[in-house]
Order: structure tokens, then C-alpha cells, then sequence
């Protein structure tokens, strides 16, 4: 096995980042324990689980020389605006191609954007990266050397940043002496995904790892399920891993993506409402509203016992509660 530290990484975040229970939305929910790893306090511009996968992605775009960072996402994407922090910090320039159209006035993630100071192409429907290429060869014809991140930041090297969260929750885990039985998170890309199932396969976890999925639309032709394990697969290549995924592998509650990305229903706007009255924890609307809303209907539906654990991925977005306050409390 090929230790991660041997690849070419940029420190970004502040690990580890903290695991704690929740009480009182576990006493209220009277389900099995439930505790909080805070992938949204990682740091860097209000922190999220990007900032794990830029630390690889930054790091290979530094070992190539590159000067430019380009990537893609929605109008409200958590992951340009990390991405856009990232190139600050580095000294690179960043462009972003964002779903939608200018909005009237820079809310949440944009304004955040526009103060990192990335360029920003505005792409309509278009919000998956597709305009990516065509950005990449006009940088290049201007004397630029740009890096193209994928959408949200998922491939094989971005994967990687959620192998090595895994070692880091395997660790905590084992201090405080706790037999995790399952672990929820919102899965979207596919690369946090990927990189917990090659972190779970090195580990020999033997709990499972329930992503709840987000977006019913998949990336380009492939089925979420194919997607996540090829990312998987060649993380595993890239870390020496003998892990050969399969779609069964993939774990995913998918009873809430079909309302939309980045649509507000009645259940992500009670478990965002119901995580911050019982914990003072700000969750976001388009992930962890979601998220959270899978994890209370399986609790509910009584797929969990009082005996086990489960472990609540906090993988950030709260910046992006400020363009929905009409949505959230009218
Ligand atoms: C991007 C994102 C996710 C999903 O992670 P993927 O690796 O794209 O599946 C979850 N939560 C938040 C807040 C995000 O920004």
C-alpha cells in the first residue's frame, strides 16, 4: 500500500476536524446514538468537504506549475467558492463557470466568490462542467496553464481527501473507543463517496457507509452507482489498494432527490430546523438538509436499533442558507 502522504498534497483544511454526539436530537429521535463529524468546520472559507479534496487537486496542480484553477457548479456551489478560496490562498487565478445567470445581488456562495476574486462565466443550464474544455483551450491560447477540476471536484485524486477523512475518523474512533455501525452522509459527485468506500475498504470497516443521494439527475451518461465506483477504482489504483468496487457497493437512500437539486421541500426544511433547535448546528439546504431528512426518515422507519451508532458526515453549505431565506422562513 502507497502511504497518501507520498502524493503530492497542499495543506488546506484544519484536521482533524471534530466528532461529537448529539444529545438531544438523539433523545428526541429515540434511535440509535448519533454522533457529528464537522467536515463543515474544516477551515478554509467557512470550510466544507471540498477543502479535503482541493488539498490533493491543489497539490497536483502546484506539482504541474499551473497558474490558473478552473471549475464548474451550480449558481449557489459550495464547491466554486472553496475552490475560488483555494486559488487565493495559493496565489493562483481562478475561473468559474456557474449554473444560472447573474444574480441581481452576490448572495451566500457568490458574494464569497467575488471576494476570493475568481472570474465568473455564467452558463445557464448548463451547470456540470461541460463548458470546462472549451474554457481551458481559450486560457491556454492567451499564455495560461490552467487546471481543470471536474465538477465538484470528483475524481480519482479528489477521492483521495475522503480515503485519508476516513483513516482520521478511524482514528478518532478507536480513541474514544466507539464501533461505528453506520455512517450518513450527502452524496452528490460521487467523490466523497468514492474516497469513504477505498478509506472503509483499507480500514477493513465493517459498518456501513449510507450516502443519501441528492441529485437525481447523474453526471454525464453514466448511472451514480457506475460513477462512484470508477472513481473509487482508480483512487484504490492510485493509493496501491486492492479494492475492485462494484455498483452494489454503493449504499444509497434516494427518497428525497427526486424533489430536485437545490429545491427545498417540507423534510429538508424540518431536519435543518429541527438540527438547529436541538443542537444550535446550522445545516445547509441543498446537502445536509437533505442529508439529515435521509437520516431521520431511517431512524424513523426503524432501520437502526437504540444499541447502534451512527455517524453523521457534516460536510458544510451553510453559506448558501442566506440566497434561501425566503424558502427557509418565508
Ligand atoms: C459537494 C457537497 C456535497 C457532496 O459531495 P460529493 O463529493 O459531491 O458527493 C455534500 N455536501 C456539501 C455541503 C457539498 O458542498
Amino acid at each position: 500500500m502507497r502511504d497518501i502522504s507520498s502524493l503530492p498534497r497542499k495543506q488546506l483544511a484544519f484536521l482533524p476536524t471534530p466528532v461529537h454526539e448529539l444529545p438531544r436530537l438523539t433523545k428526541v429521535l429515540k434511535g440509535p446514538r448519533i454522533l457529528m463529524k464537522r467536515d463543515d468546520q474544516t477551515g478554509l472559507a467557512l470550510g466544507g468537504n471540498k477543502v479535503r479534496k482541493l488539498e490533493f487537486l491543489v497539490g497536483d496542480a502546484l506539482a504541474k506549475n499551473c497558474d490558473t484553477l478552473i471549475t464548474a457548479g451550480a449558481l449557489q456551489s459550495n464547491h466554486c467558492r472553496q475552490t475560488a478560496a483555494a486559488a487565493a490562498a495559493c496565489g493562483l487565478s481562478c475561473h468559474l463557470v456557474l449554473g444560472g445567470q447573474a444574480p441581481a445581488i452576490a448572495q451566500g456562495n457568490i458574494l464569497l466568490d467575488r471576494l476570493f476574486n475568481a472570474t465568473i462565466t455564467w452558463s445557464g443550464e448548463l451547470r456540470k462542467g461541460e463548458l470546462i474544455p472549451a474554457l481551458k483551450t481559450q486560457l491556454q491560447s492567451q499564455g495560461r496553464t490552467p487546471y481543470d477540476i471536474p465538477y465538484g471536484g470528483s475524481n480519482a485524486i479528489g477521492a483521495l481527501g475522503y480515503a485519508h477523512a476516513f483513516r482520521e475518523l478511524m482514528q478518532q474512533m478507536k480513541q474514544l473507543s466507539i464501533d461505528l455501525d453506520s455512517i450518513v452522509f450527502a452524496s452528490s459527485s460521487g467523490g466523497t463517496h468514492a474516497g469513504l468506500l477505498v478509506g472503509a475498504a483499507e480500514c477493513g470497516y465493517q459498518g456501513t457507509i449510507r450516502g443519501v443521494k441528492i441529485d437525481k439527475e447523474s453526471i454525464g451518461s453514466l448511472p451514480f452507482r457506475t460513477t462512484v465506483t470508477q472513481i473509487a477504482a482508480s483512487a484504490a489504483t492510485m493509493m496501491n489498494i486492492p479494492f475492485h468496487p462494484t455498483a452494489a457497493d454503493v449504499i444509497l437512500n434516494e427518497q428525497f432527490c427526486n424533489a430536485g437539486y437545490g429545491t427545498i421541500t417540507s423534510v429538508e426544511k424540518d431536519a435543518i430546523r429541527m438540527v438547529a433547535e436541538y443542537e444550535g448546528i446550522v445545516l445547509d439546504p441543498v446537502y445536509t438538509g437533505r442529508a439529515m431528512a435521509g437520516l431521520i426518515a431511517l431512524i424513523r422507519d426503524g432501520c437502526y436499533s437504540t444499541s447502534q451508532t451512527v455517524l453523521f458526515l457534516h460536510t458544510g453549505g451553510a453559506p448558501a442558507l442566506f440566497a434561501y431565506a425566503q424558502e427557509l422562513v418565508g
